[in-house]
């Protein structure tokens, strides 16, 4: 049984066939999903996916749509948290230093974040792309005792270890489909079994393969392949411990 630890099942890529794309995950065996909020302006529909049994949501402020973001929008998200005790973590936050004009921005915005996900006593889950040692650096600093989501992880193996020694778990993704990934290919067979969730980060980051298409929480199937070939392992093992992982990580009770 798979769970997609990450995908943007909100987004408008889906408006026309979402239902049919939940269907079609679940004839592979991708039982739960987990849907991120990007945007203040689409927490609404985040939560309405929520409703589903299925899905469990996570409410932040994207470090890419950082345009989209206000300050008053965090004291709109301090709201949320307490209005709906069904979201399970902050996020998606982040840093992304491919945009560093913006970067001043995007620490305030991430701090503000860590400490909302403190005093809510929840996980986060971090987009970081390029920023891997001043990320696990400040996530150290703040101490966040629900740790949380390195989502997309693409990093070195000392990286990925500094990361779990503060308890948190790494996404992996398409990224590791790509037969060039090698130094993420050696972090994957290096990984503790406790240590990683599979997602997908539909609609984005498809598959090798899949290049130029919408990617899909189905293909979630294809990932724990390519890990569990890359470590050695059956996939039902490796479904098996990225489900064990993300139930612990969002304290999510989802019936075997
Ligand atoms: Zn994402």
């Amino acid at each position: 049984m798979l769970i997609d630890a990450h995908c943007h099942l909100d987004f408008a890529a889906f408006d026309q066939d979402r239902d049919a794309v939940i269907e079609t995950a679940k004839r592979v065996g991708v039982e739960h999903f987990i849907v991120p909020g990007t945007t203040r302006q689409r927490w609404q529909q985040v939560l309405a996916l929520g409703q589903r049994a299925e899905i469990s949501v996570c409410a932040g402020l994207h470090p890419y749509f950082i345009a989209d973001h206000r300050e008053s929008d965090l004291t709109e998200l301090d709201d949320l948290l307490n209005e709906h005790p069904e979201i399970v973590a902050v996020g998606e936050c982040g840093i992304d230093a491919r945009f560093g004009d913006t970067l001043p921005a995007q620490w305030d915005y991430f701090d503000a974040q860590c400490a909302l996900a403190k005093q809510h006593a929840l996980p986060v889950v971090v987009h970081c792309v390029k920023a891997n040692d001043t990320v696990a650096k400040r996530l150290r600093q703040r101490g966040l005792a629900s740790a949380g989501l390195i989502h997309a992880f693409a990093g070195s193996y000392e990286q990925a270890i500094k990361f779990v020694e503060l308890g948190y778990v790494l996404g992996l993704g398409g990224a590791a489909t790509y037969p060039r990934a090698k130094r993420l290919h050696r972090v994957i067979k290096a990984l503790p079994d406790d240590s990683f969730v599979l997602e997908t980060d539909s609609p984005d980051m498809p598959l090798s393969g899949y290049q130029g298409l919408r990617n899909e929480p189905c293909r979630v199937s294809e990932v724990c392949r390519v890990v569990a070939a890359l470590r050695d392992q059956t996939s039902e093992h490796v479904a098996a411990c990225s489900r064990a992982n993300t139930l612990r990580m969002f304290r999510l009770f989802i019936r075997p």
